[in-house]
């Protein structure tokens, strides 16, 4: 039986090195935080590196791979990969995107009640020594109808626990032809503006790119009811931020929640940062310690299943 090498290049959850070690066909490399010419000349004899963000899988890496076959990116994003250099070479890029999905609809969801009920500037107050009990009036989740923009596996997750909140939902989403989902609770649109007189939150659950970046913006305001409640724990950028403000400013937006920034971290003296009516959490919609060890067995897994053939 061949033995295959599987580097692991950052620091991975235990449980996703006890899964490699345990399979009789793999030998585990465990070698994070080494140069990049240490990686060009480890890489050449190992099947599979795994990733989590802290290293740059550069061109440079990837210049004279060896056996390489498989990086798997133990998370979603891919962008400390070369992409070309890895195609290039034959090297196939895999991510764990299912594995986070629960843990970044919970973080969305987390930030649509604290949202409601202006959890981030009363406990703010209380750190302060203030007592303010009449400023903080909230908004009740029960009847409010929901906005998912992105109905794949995350924006599904959020609104089940939507409905069993007692919510309404709608959803858009251009590349679902159904008219409703989830057994009829959620009504679908393939026109995004048609959702927005409809809700009083909108929370985005889509990739960026071209047709999402900035749709939600100064043109769709004037569409949106006055008052509404914006979380984005998708990608920066998806709402745009200068024009976020301003629709803060106007009432148009009651209050907005951002795990997801157009750059990050945001500036120290970026105004989303000290708005009263913003909340922002520093992008940890994937950060809790189940997701960690399942995209860890799962970037373990998808080399094994590759690798196998
Ligand atoms: P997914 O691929 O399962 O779902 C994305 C959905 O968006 C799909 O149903 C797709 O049809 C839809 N879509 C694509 N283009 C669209 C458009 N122009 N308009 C409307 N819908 C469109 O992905 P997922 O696992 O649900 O993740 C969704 C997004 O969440 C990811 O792309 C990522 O940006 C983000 N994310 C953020 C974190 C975080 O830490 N905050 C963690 C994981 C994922």
């Amino acid at each position: 039986m061949s033995t295959f090498r599987i580097l692991a290049a950052d620091k991975l959850a235990q449980e996703g090195l006890d899964y490699i070690t345990k399979q009789d066909d793999c030998e585990l490399v465990n070698k994070p935080g080494l140069t990049e010419e240490e990686y060009a000349e480890l890489i050449q004899d190992c099947d599979a590196m795994i990733v989590r963000s802290g290293i740059k899988v550069t061109a440079k890496i990837l210049e004279n791979p060896g056996k390489l076959k498989v990086i798997a990116r133990a998370g979603v994003g891919v962008d400390n990969i070369d992409l070309a250099a890895a195609t290039e070479k034959g090297i196939l890029v895999v991510n764990t995107a299912a594995a986070s999905t629960i843990t970044t609809a919970e973080h969305a969801f987390a930030l649509m009640m604290s949202l409601m009920r202006n959890i981030g500037p009363a406990y703010k107050g209380m750190t302060e020594g203030k007592w303010d009990r009449n400023k903080y009036t909230g908004r009740q989740l029960m009847g409010k109808t929901l906005g998912v923009v992105g109905f794949g596996r995350i924006g599904q997750t959020m609104a089940e626990r939507a409905l069993a909140f007692g919510m309404d939902v709608v959803a858009y989403d251009p590349f679902i032809n159904a008219e409703t989902m989830m057994d009829g609770r959620v009504k679908m649109f393939n026109n995004f503006e048609d959702i927005l007189p409809l809700i009083d939150i909108i929370s985005f659950h889509v990739p960026l790119n071209d047709a999402t970046r900035g749709i939600l913006s100064a043109k769709t305001y004037p569409k949106c009811k006055d008052g509404l409640y914006v979380v984005n724990a998708a990608r920066g950028g998806v709402v745009d931020e200068a024009d976020l403000l301003e629709a803060l400013d106007s009432g148009k937006v009651a209050a907005a929640a951002m795990d997801v920034f157009t750059s990050e971290p945001p500036t120290a003296d970026d105004p989303l940062r000290n708005h009263p009516r913003v909340l922002i959490t520093p992008h940890l919609g994937a950060s809790t310690k189940e997701a960690q060890q399942a995209v860890s067995v799962d970037a373990a897994d998808n080399c094994m299943t590759y690798l196998r053939g």
